[in-house]
Order: structure tokens, then sequence, then C-alpha cells
């Protein structure tokens, strides 16, 4: 896919340092919050403003959005602080409201983008718009989905693209809102080039202590920028009050955000990096063929225990192999989940390679 960044989306945002923020209410509630918390917004350094019409809430007794009443309280603050808006779509007659109303970017939330019908509807409507379309990443987390909402938008013509990275709704998400699963973006990243990565700690969070923690991690991770929501009075906002700040507390979360280049050009820095690397890369080939030496006693141990009828899971010393070795990790400084994590793939693939048939007897191994 050829996408255009969003530096280069026409706003004069190529030279500005990372993070491009956006910021804005979670929801637009009256004409008079609009512009207050968007005036917040603006003051704390945003570089485009946001804000809810139509919310996709859980419950229908929950505020749902004021509509499209809405809309033109949100370009008006625009025009006021002369940044470009951007509000959530969810189907084509919401894409036709907000193109209507001269809206300039477009946002698809997380409940959007899990639904594929919803995401081809939007796409459908867009056809020979060009206009810039952020994508949240879906619910459940599912690379795929978020891969296949870009691949929508861009067979019909869209180009400037970005992804919103706001969590995952698992269970045990504690102490999060929404569990981060940072692999997640981090894989995205890696499957469509040139795609920049937005974080939203505030979905993530879900509470405004935690926010500060997750906008550093991702700019750790090199994330291109933040969507932050900001509130004139926070505790009372009709929609996500417990996550949302006023214009200068954003101003303080990112006046203490540590911002790490992306590279270097320091020869010294360059050259120790390089030699670490070169370690990296070693272990990770002996790595690789320690396990491929460990499948091939799995696969024999799996021939032996073929030719006797012996079950391929024998729990006793399943249990036995997770806990020495789990305590062995331990000593080591590895993290307990860590391990966990990786045992369980580890048996889960010696049990595959058992289960496959022998070469010898035709199949495959
Ligand atoms: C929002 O940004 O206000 C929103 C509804 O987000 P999400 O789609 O991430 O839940
Ligand atoms: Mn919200």
């Amino acid at each position: 896919m050829d996408i255009i960044k969003m530096r280069d989306w026409g706003f004069g945002w190529q030279n500005l340092p990372r993070p491009l923020l956006i910021a804005g209410p979670c929801s637009a509630e009256t004409e008079a919050q609009t512009l207050e918390s968007c005036r917040g917004a603006a003051e704390a350094g945003a570089v485009m403003l946001r804000a809810g019409i139509w919310k996709p809430r859980t419950r229908p007794d929950q505020f749902e959005g004021i509509g499209e009443i809405g809309l033109p309280w949100l370009t008006a603050a625009g025009r006021e602080f002369g940044l470009p808006v951007t509000v959530e779509i969810a189907n084509g007659a919401h894409v036709e409201a907000a193109l209507k109303a001269g809206v300039d970017v477009l946002w698809i939330g997380a409940r959007t983008t899990v639904n594929p019908f919803s995401v081809q509807e939007i796409a459908d409507a867009l056809r020979g718009t060009n206009i810039p379309v952020m994508v949240k990443n879906p619910l459940n987390p599912d690379v795929g989905l978020w891969i296949g909402a870009f691949e929508r938008l861009y067979k019909v013509g869209i180009q400037r693209m970005a992804a919103i990275h706001r969590g995952f709704s698992v269970a045990n998400a504690a102490p999060y809102r929404n569990k981060p699963k940072w692999e997640l973006p981090i894989e995205l990243h890696r499957c469509i080039e040139g795609l920049d990565i937005i974080n939203d700690p505030s979905h993530i969070a879900g509470k405004r202590d935690l926010l500060f923690d997750i906008a550093q991690k991702a700019m750790n991770l090199n994330f291109d920028g933040l969507m932050i929501e900001t509130h004139c009075a926070p505790d009372a906002a009709w929609s996500d009050a417990a996550q949302q700040v006023t214009g200068a507390d954003l101003r303080a979360l990112l006046d203490k955000l540590v911002i790490r280049r992306a590279s270097t050009d320091d020869p010294d820095l360059l050259n120790k990096l390089e030699e670490l690397r070169d370690v990296i890369d070693t272990l990770d080939l002996e790595i690789i063929s320690l396990l491929s030496k460990r499948m091939e006693t799995s696969r024999e141990i799996g021939g032996y225990k073929r030719a006797h009828q012996i079950t391929i899971l024998q729990i006793e010393r399943w249990r036995q192999i997770f806990e020495s070795r789990t305590a062995e990790a331990e000593k080591g400084g590895l993290h307990a989940n860590f391990v966990k994590s990786y045992l369980e793939a580890l048996h889960l693939e010696s049990i595959r390679q058992q289960a496959s048939p022998d070469p010898s007897e035709g199949g495959e191994a």
C-alpha cells in the first residue's frame, strides 16, 4: 500500500516534533462545552481537534452522542483555533453528514473496525473523496481485522491513513480499561509499511492516573502521535468522565514526557549498538537451532509413543517440566509471564510435532 503519512496530509505538520497531538472531548455535549474543551486542547498543543458526535455505547441508556447538530460546533471550534477537526463515523450516513459539514479527517472506532460489513459500507461512502481516515484497532486482538480495514479503504482510493491504538477488550484487562497488547500495533506497523501509529492512552487507561505511563511507553516505542481526551470540566463529562483531563493537565503531562530520538548519528553509540545487535543475532540463531533439535527429539518421542500406543499428553511430565523450567528461568531474571507463554507455545508445538505422521510413513513431518 502506498500510504501518505500524517505529516504529508496537507495540514502543515511536516516539521513538527513527535508526538502529533490530537485532543478534544470524548463527546460534543453543548456548543459551549465543545468550544471550551477544544480551547484547552488547542492551548495544550493539539494539531487536530476531536469530538465524538455519534457515540457507540455498550448500553442503550447511556449518552449516545448529540448527533448531527454537534458537527457545526466542532467545525466552528476548528475555525476558531485554526486547526483541522476529526469525528468518529460508523456508517455511510455518518460519512455523508461529516463530509457535508466540512470535517477534515474521519476516524473509525473500535466497535466498527471489528465488522467488515460496516467498514465496507464506510469505504463505499468514501469512494472518490480522498479524505484522511484513521482506523482504531478492533475491540478484539485480531491484527487481521485491523489490516483488512486499511485494505478496504485503500481499495476505494484513500491513501492518507493512520492507525490508532486504543487497547483491546479482553477478560482481566486490569489495571487498564482496555489491555494495551503493544505487540499488536507493532505487528501492524511491520505489516503495513509507512503507516503512522497514534496511541490513545485515554481509552487504554480508562482513568486519569494511568495516562502518563501509557503515553511515555508509546513514545519509547516511537509511536508518531497521541490522541488524548480533554474536557473543560472532566468530572461532569457526559461520557468517559474518569479518563478525561483538562487542557492544563494535558499540557503538564506532555511536559513530563521524555521524547527519545528515533535514531542517532553518534558514531560511538552506533558502534556499541552494532556490537550488541551482533550478539543478539548470534543468540537468536543459536536459539532457533536449539529449538529445531528439541522438536526433532519430540518427533522421535512421538514415534515411540505411537509405536507403543501411549497417549501424547502426559500431564504429570508436563507439570514437572513447567515447574522446573519456570523456577530455573526465574533464577535467570526472566519474567514469569514470559516464561509461561514461552513454555505453553513450546508444549503446543511439541504436541503438534508428536502428532504429525512419521515421514517414513509417507505423511509430512
Ligand atoms: C472515542 O474515541 O471516544 C471512542 C468511542 O473510542 P473507541 O472506539 O476507542 O472506544
Ligand atoms: Mn471516549
